[in-house]
């Protein structure tokens, strides 16, 4: 009835061009992109065992665009893989990946629910996840619905695979995934993954990530009365700890400033993220752990990073050790020149549609780090234009514009992809 009492009204108004904004916003819940998105946000995939309602709901998209649909547990946790079969499946596939998980959120932050999926009057769609990374699972299927509906057939075949754990590593996701028979018999030529949101008007492509060492340092000493002063406390040698990391991220932030702003691959990041010790006031606690997130500048060699560790070490004193909860020592980059057919394809068909790429370093880690390993070509890639960066933070949002344009991008760029003959692409 309310749909009803729209179209009749914004007929005429549309006729006039002057539709006001109330009734652009209503016709956009109407639309099934949007519902689709909205959908897919307000599933808490923050937690685990919420990713099954995440399955299902892909499930339900496959079966709605008659794609093949496979869910495995090679790390005991879903991977969803959507197929669509091109004429010519012998030749290599186009891998479209997406994470289906997404971090925590710290609710009282945000303007509006997390989970709501809430539009306001600027057509801002506030959700986690909305940036990173459910707007690009959704930008894929809604390019092929579209393909499909316009009865566009290409050669090769597309698998949309959606992953779990790629917050926290993707150890339990791509990394056993791509151990799996099911992968290999995928033959995948070339992979899209996530991509960055850009402030401005140019669109940034990934074709690197950078590579994570995070470290979880304990500091020991002896434990004792609150009110003395014992030497080679733990929390003594934690200030040492910190002194000597923030000296180094110091140095780096200084080749931040001196660098072009978007050569991420230029430094390493550094940041405390974590530390815990101690119970109560009047006790000396004998140990602290620290987490410390680090992202390899491109150009770091891993020997020197290794000592420069060892030195921390060092500097804080006796009995402190480090493990780490992360540590990646090689990061393969995807080619972005001629002699990479599929770079070429892409980046053609972006800019015939008047947007400006950069190419880029992740200036993170994502599922790609692992496809790349493997020689093959994979770039993180998404509309996101003219959006704040908010991923990770609170009030992530993409705006409804974004979104529908964005799925025009991607028929634009998946039906040249889909139609590329078999080429050889040496990394
Ligand atoms: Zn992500």
């Amino acid at each position: 009835m309310r749909t009803l009492l729209i179209l009749l009204l914004s007929v005429p108004l549309v006729l006039c061009g002057h539709l006001p904004k109330k009734y652009l916003l209503d016709s956009y819940l109407n639309n099934p992109v949007v519902k689709n998105f909205m959908e897919y946000v307000r599933i808490d995939t923050s937690k685990e065992e919420n990713l099954e309602l995440a399955v299902d709901f892909w499930k339900r998209k496959a079966q709605e665009l008659e794609l093949d649909f496979n869910v495995y547990y090679p790390g005991g946790l879903p991977i969803c893989v959507l197929s669509w079969y091109g004429t010519e499946p012998s030749l290599p596939s186009i891998m479209l990946n997406s994470h289906m998980d997404v971090v925590l959120v710290e609710e009282e932050d945000w303007t509006y629910p997390p989970f709501s999926a809430h539009m306001d009057e600027n057509g801002d769609i506030f959700g986690r996840g909305t940036q990173d990374d459910k707007d690009v699972g959704i930008m894929y299927i809604e390019a092929i619905r579209e393909m499909k509906k316009n009865g566009i057939k290409l050669k090769r075949t597309f698998h949309m695979t959606l992953m779990p754990d790629e917050e926290r590593g993707s150890r339990r996701g791509m990394v056993k995934f791509i151990e799996t028979k099911e992968f290999k018999d995928m033959n995948i030529g070339f992979a899209l993954d996530e991509g960055p949101v850009s402030p401005g008007d140019n669109i940034e492509i990934m074709y690197q990530d950078k590579r994570p060492w995070q470290m979880k340092f304990t500091t020991r000493g002896p434990s004792g009365h609150g009110s003395s002063i014992l030497a080679s406390t733990a929390m003594e040698k934690l200030f040492k700890l910190i002194g000597v990391i923030g000296t180094y991220r110091d140095e780096q932030k200084a080749i931040m400033r001196a660098s072009d702003p978007l050569d991420f691959g230029a430094y390493t990041s550094v940041n405390v993220n974590y530390v815990r010790g101690g119970a109560v006031p009047n006790v000396i606690p004998g140990r602290v752990e620290l987490i410390v997130d680090t992202r390899l500048a491109v150009s770091t060699d891993v020997t020197e990073m290794s000592n420069r560790v060892s030195s921390w070490l060092q500097e804080a004193g006796n009995d402190t050790s480090v493990e780490f909860v992360r540590k990646i020592l090689v990061s393969k980059a995807t080619k972005i020149d001629d002699s990479n057919p599929y770079w070429v394809i892409m980046r053609d068909a972006v800019q015939e549609l008047g947007i400006q790429i950069d190419p880029i370093v992740c200036p993170a880690t994502t599922d790609m780090i692992n496809i790349r390993q493997l020689g093959i070509p994979a770039l993180g890639f998404a509309f996101k234009p003219r959006t704040e960066i908010r991923y990770h933070a609170a009030n992530e949002y993409l705006n409804v514009d974004n979104l529908l344009h964005g799925v025009t991008v991607y028929v634009a760029v998946l039906s040249r992809l889909g139609n590329m003959s078999d080429v050889a692409y040496v990394q």
